[in-house]
């Protein structure tokens, strides 16, 4: 499941995904490979009002993004994943250039 964090603040927000809570919860390490140094891990920029979608849920288990989430300056909006096609449409589904949102 992926969700929406929305920056409810005044303020830019930069949270931080550490790898032992972040990864962790995503059962995969989603890290900056550095030459010669650690990974780095890998952090939101939240503009005042701004939202971030397409995020893992994941991203609830890191203890920054539950405690902002229970003192109201993060929103959360769960994504209900898209429904499955139940018939075949009849034009080729086109395959829009969506960046990645990572
Ligand atoms: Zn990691």
């Amino acid at each position: 499941m992926t969700v929406t964090l929305i920056n409810a603040t005044r303020r830019m927000k930069v949270i931080n995904l550490p790898h032992e809570s972040y990864c962790a919860a995503l059962g995969t390490c989603a890290c900056v490979p550095r030459k010669g140094a650690r990974p780095l891990c890998l952090a939101l920029t939240l503009a005042a009002g701004a939202s971030a979608s397409g995020l893992d849920d994941a991203v609830l288990r890191v203890p920054d993004v539950a405690r902002d989430v229970r003192a109201g300056e993060l929103r959360v909006r769960r994504e209900v994943p898209p429904p499955k096609p139940s018939s075949p449409s009849p034009k080729a589904p086109r395959r829009s250039g969506r960046k990645k949102a990572r």
